[in-house]
């Protein structure tokens, strides 16, 4: 037994090199660091009117409403935390790191939230100003009478008990007073350390968790992404890239936002996802970039639109957050002959990024349609058999860990659930089921949590629906375990959304699976639904379906 505890573990890397980060940076400092270069250069660019802020205005602006910030009646300092609730626009962009300017962390949260989910988040991440706009502002928690408590900034509206983004927070500072000395008293207590984005976990799996991303993990990621010679993303200031998933969820925050800045590309911001809006963007700006969700990419995959739009400027599409599988992949590859079509695989906890598609990469590896990546650089990566804690060698499936500067602090004010997420290695445990391959690349097969377990074996809800949605009478289909009898344990049932006009039958359904699968594996009832329900990161929210299953039992 001795013998064994002392075997060393086993751990994959990055096929690139390591390279030197510069991780000690403040974020904002860090992601305009080539301001120099591309002063003169688009920087954001608005998806609905086309308006173009240049690199240099961003940084003006970002720099003037830090000011804004320290001074009454605002009043932020280091450790303060404000909350972004907005879809996405310039305004929080320049919130974001006007936050990071006066050492202020940024909480962010989905507008589409309900009072009482924002209201939790306000209180538990202890944010006292809220960036916000018209559509969100009724559901925030009243303004106390004794102004304690928030202060509401709204960015498209005035209203009595609120500030005015422009009118009223940028306005109150002079446009070309000299900010050396402030910036350099706010720069004197900085620690890399500090906490500078604290987004929410999805709440996938249970309630969403505060992480804690500090200038340091978050420099980190960005450089494993986009840094070095041969960077694992290579993205250049030429690139033209949409900006159509949410701001408020770290993949956009970081993949599109902060890489896309730190290589001086131009970013084309549309308010909310919509895919005429997206293919005339991309039409329009030549988009060379598409950061999309799987969701996106089965609608690209089976919609007839493409055809009809020049998207041949596209040159790289990204997804992540949620499983594709390899026959969506090829599909999609099919609309877009021209373009490299790769996953990264992320978790709000590690920073995001855990592992990218080489393919991306400047001088670019041969990859296999289904993987999610090799792991980033300057991490490493290692498969636990999640009974014995043993690391796995290749090939094999266990919960996948990581260890490196990227990942999170800890949970906000829960050392606990910390404790069960960092180990004392510091490896953060990930809860994702998955293996790497004889070629570095790893391939998630499930949550942990997500498995399904009939008579003892485990079938992976990813799997079954990956080979649903490839189904022409299909839109979109999701697959959770049915607890029945204590002999079988729990029965995978599919939930489909049939395709316009289509008259599948549940017979029609089951037996398309049980073709392609082992018996265990077999879909044993279905539920036909009008649309899946899925969180703004494009997945599944399989509680809701759960529900609707104990609703049929009752
Ligand atoms: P919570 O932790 O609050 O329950 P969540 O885990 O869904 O919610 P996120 O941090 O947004 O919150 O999502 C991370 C998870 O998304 C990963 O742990 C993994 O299960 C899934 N995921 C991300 N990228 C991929 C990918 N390329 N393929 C498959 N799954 C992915
Ligand atoms: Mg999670």
């Amino acid at each position: 037994v001795e013998e064994e505890e002392a075997s060393p573990e086993i751990i994959f890397r990055s096929k690139l090199p390591d390279i030197a980060i510069t991780n000690f940076l403040p974020l904002h400092r860090y992601c305009f660091e080539r301001l120099p270069e591309v002063a003169d250069r688009p920087c954001l660019i608005d998806g609905a009117t086309g308006a173009v802020r240049t690199y240099a205005e961003v940084d003006r602006l970002t720099r003037r409403l830090a000011a804004a910030l320290r001074r009454a009646p605002l009043g932020l300092g280091r450790g303060a935390v404000v909350m972004n609730l907005m879809l996405n626009s310039a305004e929080f962009v320049l919130s974001f790191f006007a936050a990071s300017r006066v050492g202020a962390a940024v909480t962010t949260a989905n507008p589409m939230s309900t009072p009482h989910e924002i209201a939790n988040q306000i209180a538990a991440s202890g944010a006292t100003v809220v960036f916000t706009e018209s559509m969100a502002v009724d559901k925030l928690p009243a303004v106390q009478d004794d102004g304690g408590g928030l202060t509401v900034v709204l960015i498209d509206a005035h209203r009595d008990g609120c500030l005015h983004f422009w009118d009223d927070v940028m306005a109150s500072v002079p446009d070309d007073e000299d900010r050396e000395a402030e910036e350099a008293a706010a720069a004197a207590g900085f620690d890399p350390d500090d906490v500078v984005a604290l987004p929410y976990s999805s709440g996938t799996t249970g309630l969403p968790k505060g992480v804690m991303l500090t200038h340091r993990s978050l420099s980190t990621s960005v450089a494993q992404q986009v840094d070095g010679d041969n960077p694992n993303i290579g993205f250049t200031a030429d690139d033209v890239i949409l900006c159509s998933l949410p701001m408020f969820h770290i993949y956009s925050l970081n993949t599109i936002m902060m890489c896309g800045l730190r290589v001086g590309a131009a970013i084309v911001v549309m308010r909310r996802f919509d895919l005429a809006r997206m293919m005339e963007l991309v039409e329009r700006h030549r988009i060379t970039i598409a950061p999309l969700v799987p969701p996106i990419v089965v609608a690209v995959a089976k919609s007839d639109e493409a055809a009809s739009h020049d998207l041949s400027s596209v040159r790289m599409v990204l997804s992540g957050a949620a499983p594709m599988g390899k026959d969506i992949e090829d599909a999609f590859m099919a609309k877009l002959p021209g373009a490299v079509l790769g996953q990264g695989y992320g978790m709000t906890e590690a920073g995001p990024v855990l592992s990218m598609c080489l393919a991306f990469a400047k001088e670019p590896f041969k990859v296999k349609s289904g993987a999610c990546g090799t792991v980033v650089r300057n991490a490493e990566l290692k498969i636990v058999d999640p009974d014995t804690g043993k690391s796995l060698a290749r090939n094999l499936p266990g919960e996948i860990c990581i260890r490196g500067q990227q990942i999170m602090k800890g949970y906000l004010n829960n050392p606990d659930a910390t404790k069960n997420s960092i180990d004392a290695d510091g490896w953060l445990h990930t809860g994702d089921v998955g293996f790497v391959d004889d070629d570095d690349e790893i391939f998630i097969v499930d949550r942990l949590k997500e498995i399904i377990k009939y008579k003892g074996l485990q079938v992976a809800p990813a799997e079954i629906e990956a080979l649903l949605i490839t189904h022409p009478s299909i839109a979109d289909a999701a697959v959770v375990g049915k607890q029945v009898e204590p002999e079988i344990g729990e029965i995978p049932v599919a939930f489909v959304a049939k395709a316009k006009g289509s008259e599948l039958s549940e017979d029609d359904v089951k037996q398309f699976v049980a073709k392609e699968v082992i018996y265990y594996k077999k879909v044993r009832e279905v539920i036909f639904i009008d649309k899946i329900p899925k969180a703004p990161s494009g997945k599944i929210l399989r509680k809701e379906l759960r529900k609707q299953l104990q609703q049929q039992v009752a």
